[in-house]
Formats: C-alpha cells, sequence, structure tokens
C-alpha cells in the first residue's frame, strides 16, 4: 500500500506542479482570492468531494464523507499572498503586483493533491475527511473568519494538521515539535493625547510627542524586566504617527507596535504590561492612552500526541531524510486558532536550503521538490488515521 501512494504521488506530481505555476503566477490578497478559491473547488468538486465555497468570505471546504463511522481528520492549507513586488527571474512570477512570497501556492498545491489522491480511495477510508482551504492568513483573519462560519462545529475534528514550507531548512528535512512551533502575533494601537498648543508656549499645552517618546522606552521594560529571561517576548513599536508642523503641539499621537510570545501566558502577561505602562507614563506625564488591540493570533502549539503520530507518518515516506524538532520560530500563522480547538500538528517542510531568500522576501523561491513529499505526508495521514 505505502509503495502504491508513492506511484500515485509520482503520477500526480506533474499535473499539480503545472497548478502550482499557475497559482503563483497569478496571486491573491487575503479576502480577494476569488480566481484561487474558484480553482480550488472546481477540483474538489471534480474529485467527487462535497464543497461549499465563501466559507468566512473566500475560504473553501471540501468534505470526504465515507457514511461509515469513524474519525473526522482535518487538513488545512492557508491560500493568500502577500502584496509583494516579485523580483525572482521565474518564468512563472507574477506580475500583477502581489506574490506567493510565503509558500501558500504549495500549500493549496499539497492538500489539493492529496484530496485528489484519496478521493480516489475512499473506499478504504471510514469516517470523514475535512480539508480547508483558508483565506487571510498573512493578517491572521481567515481561520477566525472561517470558524465564526462553523468550520470546526459542522464537522468536530478528532484531529486537525498542515503544514508550512519552510525555505530555510533543506528539502528532506520535516521539522515536527511536539509543542511550541509558531509565536502569538498581536497588533496594538495606542492613541496618546494631550492638549494641542502652540510650540513656543508648552506649559499651555499637553505634548503628546514627548508623551509618546517616553511611552516607548518604558514599553521596552516588559520584555526586560517583567518577562523572565528564559522566556521569548517582543515589544516592537512600528509606527509612530503624529504632529502637523515644527512649531505646533499636536492634539494626540498614534503609536502601533507588534508584540510576540511563545506561549499564551506570556502573550498575556505582555498585553497587559502594554497596556498598563502606557495609560500609567501617560498619565504621571498629564495626558492620557487608549489602548487597542487589533489583529492578532495565538501561539501555535502542537499537541504531543499528533505530533509523534506526523513525526512516525513522515519518517516513512521515500524521500523525507530526517525529521525532528526546530527551532520555535517567532512568526505568527492563524493554524493556531484551529489547534486551539481540536488536537493537532503544524509541521514544517524544508523546502530549499539556509542560503535561499526568506519567506515574504521579493525573491523567494522554494524547491518544487518538496511538494511530493507534502502531499505524501498528508495522503497516508489520512490512510492511517481513517484506514484502520
Ligand atoms: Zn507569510
Ligand atoms: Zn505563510
Amino acid at each position: 500500500m505505502p509503495d502504491a501512494v508513492t506511484d500515485q504521488v509520482a503520477d500526480a506530481l506533474p499535473g499539480l506542479i503545472e497548478l502550482r505555476r499557475d497559482l503563483h503566477e497569478n496571486p491573491e490578497l487575503g479576502f480577494y482570492e476569488t480566481r484561487t478559491a474558484g480553482i480550488i473547488a472546481g477540483r474538489l468538486n471534480d474529485a467527487g468531494m462535497s464543497v461549499k465555497a465563501e466559507v468566512g468570505g473566500t475560504g473553501v471546504v471540501g468534505v470526504l464523507d465515507t457514511g461509515r463511522s469513524g474519525p473526522t481528520l482535518m487538513i488545512r492549507a492557508d491560500i493568500d499572498a502577500l502584496p509583494v513586488a516579485e523580483l525572482s527571474d521565474l518564468p512563472f512570477a507574477s506580475t500583477n503586483g502581489n506574490m506567493h512570497a510565503c509558500g501558500h501556492d504549495g500549500h493549496i498545491t499539497m492538500a489539493l493533491g492529496a484530496a485528489e489522491l484519496l478521493a480516489g480511495r475512499k473506499d478504504e477510508l471510514s469516517g470523514k475527511l475535512v480539508f480547508v482551504f483558508q483565506p487571510a492568513e498573512e493578517f491572521v483573519e481567515g481561520a477566525k473568519a472561517m470558524i465564526a462560519d462553523d468550520v470546526i462545529s459542522d464537522h468536530s475534528p478528532d484531529r486537525v494538521i498542515g503544514l508550512h514550507l519552510w525555505n530555510q531548512y533543506d528539502t528532506g528535512f520535516v521539522g515536527v515539535n511536539e509543542a511550541t512551533v509558531f509565536a502569538s502575533a498581536d497588533q496594538f494601537e495606542l492613541t496618546i493625547t494631550g492638549k494641542g498648543g502652540h510650540g513656543a508656549l508648552p506649559h499651555t499645552a499637553i505634548d503628546p510627542v514627548m508623551i509618546s517618546a517616553q511611552v516607548i522606552s518604558a514599553l521596552q521594560t516588559v520584555v526586560s524586566r517583567e518577562i523572565a529571561p528564559n522566556a521569548m517576548g517582543v515589544v516592537t513599536v512600528g509606527q509612530v504617527i503624529g504632529g502637523t508642523a515644527p512649531n505646533v503641539i499636536a492634539d494626540f499621537v498614534t503609536i502601533k507596535g507588534t508584540i510576540r510570545a511563545f506561549t499564551a501566558d506570556i502573550r498575556e502577561k505582555i498585553i497587559s504590561a502594554v497596556e498598563r505602562i502606557a495609560k500609567g507614563v501617560a498619565e504621571s506625564l498629564r495626558g492620557g492612552a487608549e489602548f487597542k488591540l487589533l489583529n492578532g493570533a495565538p501561539p501555535v502549539v502542537n499537541d504531543p500526541g499528533v505530533a509523534s503520530w506526523i513525526t512516525g507518518i513522515a519518517g516513512g515516506v521515500p524521500g523525507v531524510d530526517e525529521v525532528g524538532a526546530h527551532e520555535e520560530v517567532p512568526v505568527g500563522d492563524d493554524m493556531a486558532e484551529f489547534i486551539n480547538r481540536a488536537p493537532g500538528c503544524y509541521f514544517l517542510l524544508g523546502a530549499g536550503d539556509p542560503e535561499r531568500p526568506p519567506h515574504h522576501n521579493a525573491r523567494f523561491v522554494f524547491d518544487e521538490e518538496c511538494l511530493p513529499l507534502g502531499v505524501e505526508i498528508f495522503a497516508r495521514a489520512a490512510l492511517d488515521y481513517l484506514g484502520g
């Protein structure tokens, strides 16, 4: 049976590479993936799955219900691109100003490849397979939107798996962690309020630019003074927007930043410390601070049982040279929203080597040799879990 899967993947590969290149040439931003979603829905339909489109905006769900009782496995792939003008020299490079610079074109291809293969082997399975094609991962809104549209409550998955291809690991390496994979990612906005006035008469005004400077400095004490040295935390202020002229004291200043952590605990601690410090410092200087959390995602933390199952599955796939733990990466991914609702595993699939341009870079190119490996890991996981 396993050899037959390898052969089937090899047979499907030329068509999958063609699909991947077409997706790469036509990238679409989060919640605008209409062409992409149309292709996904069409192929799932052709494979004989029941398809629901427009789930949480532009999401697509394909269900293979075997009609026999058994567990439900959910496989999730993200489908959006980034607002990056592509500078790769690929013959199928995007020219529309957006780019699949994170490899989500590969994710779509691998999940679809597995869906098509498994639909053809429905008779060997018991239970339900649910393929989730999620929009808008890059600004971590798509998972929440699909969940609000009942993707979890409709299917109650027993396990949820997914992969992110990873350019900085050699093709043939599969990274599986038994706990944290990626960090939480939260954006915040602070409005620092003062009282506008003449730059020459500061005593008649309350200067929000000066208060902002104090707040920004004080925010750097959150990680250095409130979080244990062996825990990871980041507070970055990336935007300061305020003032209209050199001799005018503004009414308010807007500060925007990002918060990262590897555990839910530290995440909460940092969020509340940022709010407390901003308000405390601003008030001590006669101003005020309003704190708002914008979009965010929890850390991606694998279930150890599901992770060790995936480790075993991946280890049996020809072409996979090594399966092991990988460094926790301080990027965010809203796969966390799924894994927090069902035991799951998000694994990294090596797709190049450490010298390649990193994800989100305009010259990002991944190694297509990773594609059959991802298809086969998904397919074997499903055959193992639903094939018993
Ligand atoms: Zn990304
Ligand atoms: Zn990504």
